[in-house]
């Protein structure tokens, strides 16, 4: 047999596996191998390994229990399964519902981290925007005090924050988790597999506006953040947004408040983290004042751009420093580039076919927040002209290339009006909105462009020279770009929507050159 991989959880073995999920281990795996270690924990069929614990999970397009066959021959040590695979070579637990038994796999892997005398810190972080920028911001500040389990990507719901937790082992420090919501009672479910020391709430926005239905409930659904905090556990709050300041309330312990004190009232308790003098480099990327409670200020910039990431970096630097990190050393991260999540406001240049442009891909995802951050970044972006005196800018040809916002509810059309009329008074030179095989996304790509057109004919001449394409989907608008980037030297697209837009795709065969 092939040497098993080194662990990177706790010492488990598919019994204690069975024990922790109140599982029924079938009659093959009473055979053997209910005592060797197990490897790792994975869904997914193509990351086994020797040693792997594979985690069945029936999914809406595929059901991972198909693969136990190639589980086996990968090297795989067992299965979690909700129903056995007699025909399948491999040791299997069952029980009824694997996504159920992953957390509580989860969490009895966090308890046992716990039970160890050795210190182990668990940073939980959510809001609507800017949770992935800042799991990636702390987590590369926080390995420079030791070791640091943090998702890839965007692991935040009921299969990805398990996983994640599942990489918690005993020499493991910190674990930085990013907890999602779709909805009310979602993040109280996260917690109750990882409890919080420190827990983060960033924004409440409106993100899923329509599945919750209204920004109160949004505002509810973050809370349970703070209120699934272990006890005496910390709170640190977006003192600029008056829904997550008012969490305070809810903490059990202490509370740590960053931002940049534009909400303040005079009774509040001062700020803990903020930036001052904030200014913006021709990349869009922000430099200013690190300011912690008390302490000389420490100059920083950001590797990454638009101004909204200030926020994200003060909520790291706040809890990185409360861990103990000195000033100097989060400027220093914070200006390295660090490890970052594909498609998040990724700046490149792509040339090809004499079209030349430069890219800002930021089309993980999208809703009217996040949408209007990329858009005013787009519209303040400088392009450096490379002329002799460097410090000479022009005015780049600026073109928003956009996909339909999902999960808004009935407030849907609307919004997009709303974001096709942001185009026009930042005062950009094309909006390019794309549909989808969806015809949802095709409904939302026409009520962008109709805004658009209506907020130039109000806003008159000045800003009626916005141009307007509706592209059916992302090979047309590759088209549009195309023509709009030959005819404009210095020109600048932003890539913005859903994922289920697909200018992930998009962005990903223009940087390839295809
Ligand atoms: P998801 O819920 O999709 O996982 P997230 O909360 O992890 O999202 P990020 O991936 O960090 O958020 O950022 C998503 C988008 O939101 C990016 O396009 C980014 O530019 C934008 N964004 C990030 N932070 C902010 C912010 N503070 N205000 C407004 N927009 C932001
Ligand atoms: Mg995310």
């Amino acid at each position: 047999m092939e040497k098993a991989e080194r662990p990177v959880l706790m010492p488990m073995t598919l019994k204690q596996v069975a024990q922790a999920v109140h599982g029924r281990i079938t009659p093959a795996a009473a055979k053997g191998g209910l005592d060797l270690p197990i490897a790792n924990v994975t869904t997914d069929s193509r990351q086994v390994g020797p040693g792997s614990l594979f985690v069945a999970i029936a999914g809406e397009r595929v059901d991972g229990h198909r693969f136990l066959g190639q589980a086996a021959e990968q090297g795989a040590i067992g299965a979690l399964v909700s129903e056995e695979q007699a025909d399948a070579d491999l040791p299997q637990v069952v029980v009824e519902d694997t996504v159920q038994a992953l957390g509580q796999l989860a969490a009895s892997n966090v308890e046992r981290r716990r039970a160890l005398d050795a210190p182990f810190t668990l940073v939980a972080i959510t809001g609507s925007v800017g949770k992935t920028t800042t799991k990636d911001l702390l987590a590369a500040m926080l390995a420079k005090l030791g070791p640091t389990v943090a998702p890839v990507g965007s692991f935040n719901n009921e299969i990805g924050l398990p996983l994640t937790a599942l990489r918690v082992g005993p020499d493991t420090r910190y674990l930085v988790a990013e907890m999602g919501a779709s909805q009310v009672g979602d993040i109280a479910y996260l917690t109750s597999i990882a409890p919080p020391d420190i827990a983060v709430v960033l924004k409440v926005g409106v993100a899923h506006l329509g599945v919750f239905g209204s920004v109160e409930r949004i505002a509810q659904a973050k809370s349970e953040l703070v209120r699934g905090l272990r006890p005496h556990g910390l709170a640190v709050l977006n003192a600029d947004d008056e829904r997550v300041a008012a969490m305070a309330q809810l903490a059990p312990g202490r509370v740590l408040r960053f931002g940049l004190g534009g909400a303040e009232r005079p009774d509040d308790p001062g700020l803990d983290m903020t930036a001052r003098d904030i200014t913006t480099d021709d990349l869009d990327r922000p430099s200013f004042q690190l300011e912690a409670r008390g302490e000389r200020p420490v100059a920083a910039s950001l590797a990454l751009s638009g101004e909204h990431n200030v926020m994200n970096a003060l909520a790291a630097a706040c809890v990185a420093h409360e861990l103990g990190l000195p000033l100097e050393d989060i400027s220093a991260s914070l200006s390295a580039q660090g490890r970052r999540s594909p498609h998040r406001m990724a700046v490149s240049q792509v040339e090809e076919d004499g079209a030349r442009f430069t890219l800002i891909d930021d089309s993980f995802n999208a809703n009217p927040d996040s949408m209007s951050a990329g858009l005013r970044a787009l519209a303040s972006w400088k392009e450096p002209t490379g002329g002799q005196d460097g410090a000479a800018q022009a005015e780049p040809y600026r073109v928003a290339v956009l996909g339909g916002m999902l999960e808004l509810g009935e407030g849907t059309m609307d919004l997009h009006r709303q974001v096709g009329a942001l185009c026009v008074s930042l005062g950009l030179d094309a909006l390019v909105a794309v549909g989808g095989e969806r015809g949802q996304l095709t409904d939302m790509a026409g009520a962008m462009v109709e805004g658009a057109r209506r907020a130039s004919a109000a806003q008159g001449s000045k800003h009626a020279g916005m141009r307007l394409f509706q592209a059916p989907d992302t090979g047309q608008a590759d088209r549009f770009v195309r023509d709009l980037a030959s005819g404009h030297p210095g020109c600048v697209v932003l890539l913005k929507g859903s994922h289920m837009s697909g200018l992930d795709a998009l962005a990903e065969r223009w940087q390839s050159g295809r």
